[in-house]
């Protein structure tokens, strides 16, 4: 993509209504615009991490046996009647009446929603086990929206669902979303720390949170300094082997760690020694639940079991923040300069710096390279606008591409080109004709 046909509104100065660094730079970058409280548009360079965050998603819910599927944003009141959760959801749920005086409403969820679909086209126990997801917008009423996209009222949520016919089986299909969840947020270079949670208004008897740390979440977390020592990306997994998924959930969920609202102050000293108790805070990204038949019984989602008898479905949903993935990768990974994407969710692999545009040498270096980068498969953004060095410098480390390859009249000269690491600063000289092996050798990586 050459920067001179991109959308990219880049901001000279700092927002004044941004109150923490993660909404500050996605508003300075032009990676999003608010469109009333709590509402945004994702301009172009937001919306290629958001696309990001969600092939990678999408990528470990396949591998764990999630089915991916779209349900609409507008719902029937009637199907939370059923549930009984039309009244208990509050002023959060956003309601909408149509022109026949049809009780409708925006979806903060969608439980009762995927418990219809699966009672309608499931007789059979054999039809089972089930575990459907998708990406949608969701609408939550939100009292206090902040933080930009942290704490939006629309907000991109991926929710999914499992449908099982024993409690056993279905506590399996917890255990893997567990392990997926894991998973899913190391493939995103963050370590989502897996805490016990209440379970509010989704209900049920278990629950976790997935908690990135970052001094501007908006949970107190305490937990066992041996979560940051674990290795996340190890976890390598055969999610078929039930035993060695247990395994894996055990490991994680036997050392402690608990949000504000249950932390137990005795048990935190009783179970983790002085010197590894952390605390601090953190972002909610994902939260997973058990809660059997809460859904099932009231809205009469049962099949036929092995014996002819009929059995309500043990469910569980499993909730990952997708928009707020973004702010929270921002939290976590920036540098006074601006943001540092980790490479797989960065909106472009590396950035393109031509120092001197107009200069046909220089020029002609950077077309080339911009051709033979792009045809090897990597994600360039080329910087081919006629702006000052110092300019593109700055703006090239605030939108915080993991690369920076530098071209001027001199390394034109000499046929190098300088090769900037965003997260160390590191510079190297490369030449010319070692670079696109270089960088796709640099950009395909796996993360560790
Ligand atoms: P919170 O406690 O932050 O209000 P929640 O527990 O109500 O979140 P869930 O129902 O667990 O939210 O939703 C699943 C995920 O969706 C959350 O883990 C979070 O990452 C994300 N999420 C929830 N509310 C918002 C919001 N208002 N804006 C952006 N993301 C949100
Ligand atoms: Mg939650």
């Amino acid at each position: 993509m050459r920067l001179s046909k991109f959308f990219m509104p880049v901001l000279r100065d700092d927002p004044k209504e941004a109150e923490i660094v993660s909404h500050r730079l996605m508003l300075r970058c032009g990676m999003i615009r608010q469109e009333t409280g709590g509402i945004y548009s994702w301009l172009p360079l937001g919306f290629r991490v958001l696309t990001k965050i969600m092939d990678i998603v999408r990528e470990e819910q396949a591998r764990a046996g999630g089915l991916e599927m779209l349900m609409p944003t507008i719902q029937p009141a009637s199907l939370w009647r059923e549930s009984g959760r039309y009244d208990d959801y509050g002023k959060e749920m956003l309601r909408i009446t149509d022109r026949r005086d049809n009780e409708l409403l925006y979806g903060p969820t969608n439980e009762e929603m995927i418990t219809s679909i699966v009672k309608s086209s499931v007789q059979s126990y054999k039809d089972l086990p089930l575990n459907l997801y998708h990406i949608q917008w969701k609408f939550r009423d939100e009292i206090r929206p902040r933080f930009g996209v942290m704490r939006g009222r629309e907000f991109l949520m991926k929710d999914g669902y499992s449908f099982d016919l024993t409690e056993e089986a279905g506590r399996e299909a917890y255990n893997r979303m567990f392990v997926s969840y894991l998973r899913t947020f190391a493939a995103m270079g963050l370590k989502a720390i897996p805490m016990r949670a209440e379970t509010g208004p989704i209900g049920g008897n278990e629950s976790h949170e997935f908690l990135i740390l970052a001094e501007t979440g908006e949970s107190g977390v305490f937990f066992d300094k041996a979560f940051l020592e674990k290795d996340w990306s190890g976890v390598d997994i055969d999610y078929d082997d039930a035993g060695a998924v247990a395994g894996v959930v055990k490991e994680f969920t036997s050392l402690y760690a608990a949000t504000e609202d249950i932390h137990d102050p005795a048990a935190f000293e009783r179970e983790v020694p002085e010197d590894r108790r952390v605390s601090g805070r953190g972002i909610e990204v994902g939260q997973i639940f058990f809660f059997g038949t809460k859904y099932s019984k009231p809205m009469g989602c049962a099949v036929q079991g092995p014996d002819g008898k009929e059995v309500y479905l043990q469910s569980g949903s499993y909730g990952i923040g997708v928009s707020r993935l973004v702010a929270g990768i921002i939290e976590a990974s920036h540098d006074e300069a601006g943001i540092i994407w980790p490479q797989p969710v960065a909106p472009f692999d590396l950035g393109l710096i031509n120092l001197r545009q107009g200069d046909a040498a220089t020029d002609g270096a950077c077309e080339k390279l911009y051709e033979e980068l792009s045809n090897a498969g990597l994600d360039v953004l080329y910087d081919d606008r006629s702006d000052r060095a110092g300019e593109k410098f700055t703006r090239m480390d605030l939108i915080g591409l993991p690369w920076q390859v530098v071209i001027g009249p001199r390394g034109v000269k000499s046929g190098m080109a300088e090769v900037k690491n965003r997260a160390t600063g590191e510079k190297t000289d490369v030449p010319f004709d070692t670079l696109t092996g270089l960088m796709l050798d640099k950009c395909t990586e796996v993360y560790a």
